[in-house]
């Protein structure tokens, strides 16, 4: 777990920024839930069998006795929730959040055991329309990041009767090749097959590569709703690469599933991981509704905006405010706040901890501040301030107090 330190909140304010105007103005609606939910929650939408519930939940006991998680990650919680709130009975729901997601995963570059998601959820609509909806507005979002080299890869893994038929055929061959799997691949075997297609172990990519294809347990349903999805990209302009291994790692998913990936950040280059996952919402209780959504792992999205050089310079302060001898304190304080009641936007820092007046000006000069206000003893009895420039060969300049508010704005053109 990992701190967020004050040289990287800028990228990261920004980065919220924008994902927050984005989403709102595909008309989403932010959701917030509980960091903490019942363990039984992730182990009945995620699976029993995945790496996530099996290994990599931080669960206890709380004083009740009852197991809590610490949530993996947020789409079983919205669905917990949406239900609860009475959200997703035959209604369509476009929802965002962003948030902390916790695993218990081997810590490296780009994968931590604390990390942020953004991520949408819809609910409600059976179509590749929201589908490709959902992929538009992360291109989109690459395109006002300024982000290159982020590629879309897409499949269907069909309607869940397509699945069952894929599944029996997954196990038949990797039965054939028992010998070959890993201790992984042998245990999913049976609980869940295609996971194994999803296994990043590199012995097992030749056996991989020759299993049969979900493409051909495709009905003409399944394959006609993954036409619809192509057919909405190819027309809106977003390139794709179809990868047929595509099985996504949680349980949930059917029909269209995707990632976006790039090359640029080493072994962890999925940013952003969605898909279709009808059969939730009533799998945690709820009348079968239709649903679709994605997740985006932040700490990757900001780790490529410092090495594309897209992150923002960080705010700097404007006006460093400050003074000689114990009776200007108040009247620095006071002279400051009427200035924040007229420029709201304004950065200005008042010096605290008296001082002497020549390390108060390193101060001023380390904070960055553009001007200095001093208010000395001379000033204070004559009713004014004196404004010097730090970075600029400009002429100090006195001013009638109650003048500084009027003229700040002028002074710092
Ligand atoms: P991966 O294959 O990288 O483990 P995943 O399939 O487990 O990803 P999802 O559960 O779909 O990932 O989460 C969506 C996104 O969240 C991922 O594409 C990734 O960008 C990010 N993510 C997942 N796990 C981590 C982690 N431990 N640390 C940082 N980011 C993560
Ligand atoms: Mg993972």
């Amino acid at each position: 777990m990992h701190d967020i330190l004050p040289v990287d909140m800028p990228v990261w304010n920004h980065l919220e920024d924008e994902y927050r105007m984005l989403v709102e103005s595909y008309g989403y609606r932010q959701i917030r839930t509980p960091i903490v939910e019942k363990s039984a929650l992730f182990a009945r939408s995620i699976g029993e069998v995945t790496d996530i519930v099996e290994k990599e939940m931080y669960s206890f006991d709380d004083r009740n006795g009852d197991s809590l998680s610490l949530r993996p990650e947020n789409t079983a919680s919205v669905v917990r929730a949406g239900l609860q709130a009475g959200l997703l009975h035959d209604q369509q729901q476009r929802l965002w959040y962003y948030g902390p997601m916790f695993r218990h995963e081997r810590p490296q570059k780009g994968r931590y055991r604390q990390f942020y998601q953004f991520g949408a959820e819809t609910f409600g609509m059976s179509g590749a329309d929201i589908e490709a909806e959902l992929i538009l507005l992360a291109a989109r979002f690459w395109k006002r990041l300024g982000l290159q080299d982020i590629d879309l890869q897409i499949n269907s893994l069909g309607s869940s009767e397509c699945r069952q038929k894929f599944r029996k055929q997954l196990v038949e061959y990797f039965r054939d090749h028992h010998a070959s799997l890993d201790e992984d691949s042998q245990r999913r075997l049976e609980s869940n097959p295609l996971r194994i297609l999803d296994s990043k172990n590199p012995d097992m990519q030749g056996l991989i590569e020759a299993a049969p294809a979900l493409r051909d347990s495709l009905d003409a349903h399944s394959t006609d709703h993954f036409n619809e999805l192509t057919d909405i990209l190819d027309q809106t302009g977003v390139s794709y690469e179809i990868n047929q291994r595509l099985v996504r790692g949680l349980d949930y998913y059917c029909h269209t599933v995707f990632e976006w990936v790039t090359e640029s950040l080493g072994a962890q280059g999925t940013v952003c991981g969605g898909g279709r996952y009808d059969g939730l919402v009533e799998q945690l209780g709820g009348k079968a509704n239709f649903a679709a959504g994605f997740s985006m792992g932040c700490e990757r999205l900001v780790s490529m905006l410092i090495d594309q050089q897209l992150a923002p310079a960080p705010a700097s302060c404007d006006v460093y405010l400050l003074m000689r001898g114990d009776n200007s304190v108040a009247r620095a304080q006071q002279l400051a706040e009427s200035i924040r009641d007229a420029m709201p936007g304004l950065i200005l820092v008042v010096h605290a901890g008296a001082g002497s007046f020549k390390s108060q000006m390193r101060k001023a000069d380390k904070s960055g501040a553009r001007i200095a206000i001093i208010l000395g003893e001379a000033e204070l009895a004559a009713g004014t301030v004196a404004v010097k420039y730090l970075r600029e060969q400009r002429d100090q300049v006195e001013i009638v107090q109650d003048e500084i508010v009027s003229r700040l704005a002028s002074l710092l053109k």
